[in-house]
C-alpha cells in the first residue's frame, strides 16, 4: 500500500514533462528545503523536464541557500498550468498553498507531514508521525535510489528543512529512521560548518530585541507564557514579520511555562494578529483550531483580530494548561 503510493507518485513525475512545486506561504526551512530538495532532485533526474517553484510571496529566509530560483508567478498563462503536474509540499490546507493557480494543475499530488485536516489532490501522501516534509523527500528519494539522482545542492537543502523543523533533531516525532536519511544527506558532504553559522549567528542589535522580549512577555497564573508585538515595537526594533515571528522559540525554555505564545501584528488591511502557539506534553492544537487555525499538537499557528481575541486565547490557554497540570505528573 506504501511502497505503492509512492510508485504512483513517481509515476506521475515520469509522466509529465512539466512539474510545478508549491510549498505553504510565509515558509519555513522545510518549506523551502522540500520544495528546493526535490526540484533539484527531479532536475538531476529528468533534465529534459521543466520543474519549477511557484511562489507569490518569495521569500529571503535561508536566502544562504541560494536564491528562489526565479519563482514563476502566477501572473502566467492558465494553460501553463493546465499541461502540469503540480506538487503540494508541506501545506496542510489549500487556502496556505503558495499560489492560487495550484487549482489549475492538470493533476495535483499533496506531499506533507501535518495533521490532516483538509484532503486535497489527485493523490494525497501524508504522514503526520513524520518529522518534516524534507524527511518524506528523503525517504522518496531512499525508496527509489536506481531511479533518482541527488547532489550535495539538494541534500543541502533537505537536511537544512529536517533540521530546522524537528527543533536541531529534538522533538520527539524524530525517529531511528530520521537520522538514518538525515545520514545518507550528510554523506553527500554538506557543509555543516557553514549551514549552523548561518543558523546560530545573530546580529547585536537582535540580541537587544531578545532583551526586550523578556523585558515584556508576560506568565498567566498557571504557567502560558505570552508575549504581544505590536507594529511600533517591530518598527523600533527593525524586524521583518519573520524576525517578529522567529521570537516565539525565545519563550520556549521557561520552567513550569508548558504552553507558549506569540501574538505579532501583521499590519495589513484586515488587522489580522498572527498568532503562533507551542507547548510541551500537553497539545495545544485543539485551541489554534478554534481560532482559524491548525497544524501539529505542540506546534501549530491561528489568526485573531484584535488584542481582546488574543487575551481571550490567553484566558482559555491558562485553563487547559491549569487542567492539564493538576491531571498530570512529572511536568517540569
Ligand atoms: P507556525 O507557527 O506558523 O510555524 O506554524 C506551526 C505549524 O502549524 C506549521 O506546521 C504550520 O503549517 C501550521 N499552521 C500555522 N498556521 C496555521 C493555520 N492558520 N492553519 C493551519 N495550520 C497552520
Amino acid at each position: 500500500m506504501y511502497q505503492t503510493r509512492l510508485e504512483e507518485i513517481l509515476n506521475k513525475m515520469k509522466a509529465y514533462g512539466r512539474i510545478l512545486l508549491f510549498r505553504h506561504f510565509r515558509p519555513d526551512g522545510d518549506a523551502i528545503g522540500s520544495t528546493k530538495g526535490l526540484q533539484e532532485i527531479l532536475r538531476l533526474t529528468y533534465p529534459e523536464k521543466e520543474v519549477y517553484l511557484i511562489n507569490d510571496d518569495a521569500s529571503d529566509y535561508l536566502a544562504f541557500l541560494g536564491t528562489e530560483d526565479k519563482p514563476v508567478k502566477s501572473e502566467l498563462p492558465d494553460e501553463f498550468f493546465a499541461e502540469a503536474l503540480g506538487i503540494v509540499l508541506d501545506t496542510g490546507t489549500t487556502n496556505r498553498i503558495s499560489s492560487k493557480k495550484y487549482a489549475l494543475c492538470k493533476e495535483l499530488i499533496k506531499i506533507d507531514h501535518h495533521i490532516e485536516l483538509e484532503p486535497y489532490g489527485n493523490c494525497s501522501w501524508v504522514e503526520d508521525e513524520r518529522s518534516s516534509a524534507c524527511e518524506m523527500v528523503v525517504k522518496f528519494y531512499d525508496t527509489f535510489r536506481d531511479e533518482l539522482k541527488i547532489n550535495k545542492e539538494a541534500a543541502t537543502y533537505l537536511y537544512t528543512g529536517m533540521v530546522t523543523d524537528s527543533g536541531r533533531f529534538r522533538f520527539s516525532c524524530v525517529k531511528g529512521e530520521t537520522m538514518r536519511l538525515a545520514g545518507l544527506l550528510l554523506d553527500q558532504g554538506i557543509d555543516t560548518d557553514v549551514l549552523f553559522a548561518n543558523l546560530y549567528l545573530e546580529e547585536f542589535d537582535h540580541l537587544k530585541f531578545k532583551a526586550h522580549v523578556y523585558d515584556t512577555m508576560k506568565i498567566t497564573e498557571h504557567g502560558v507564557a505570552y508575549l504581544y508585538l505590536d507594529r511600533e515595537t517591530q518598527e523600533k526594533f527593525h524586524l521583518s514579520l519573520e524576525d517578529a515571528s522567529a521570537s516565539i522559540s525565545y519563550l520556549d525554555s521557561i520552567k513550569g511555562c508548558l504552553y507558549w505564545i506569540a501574538f505579532i501584528e501583521t499590519g495589513d488591511e484586515s488587522k489580522s494578529i498572527r498568532v503562533r502557539l507551542r507547548s510541551r506534553f500537553s497539545p495545544i492544537n485543539a485551541l489554534a483550531e478554534q481560532y482559524r487555525g491548525g497544524g501539529h499538537a505542540c506546534a501549530c499557528g491561528a489568526t485573531v483580530y484584535s488584542t481582546e481575541e488574543a487575551m481571550e486565547l490567553v484566558g482559555k490557554a491558562d485553563v487547559m494548561l491549569k487542567e492539564y497540570k493538576e491531571t498530570h505528573e512529572g511536568w517540569l
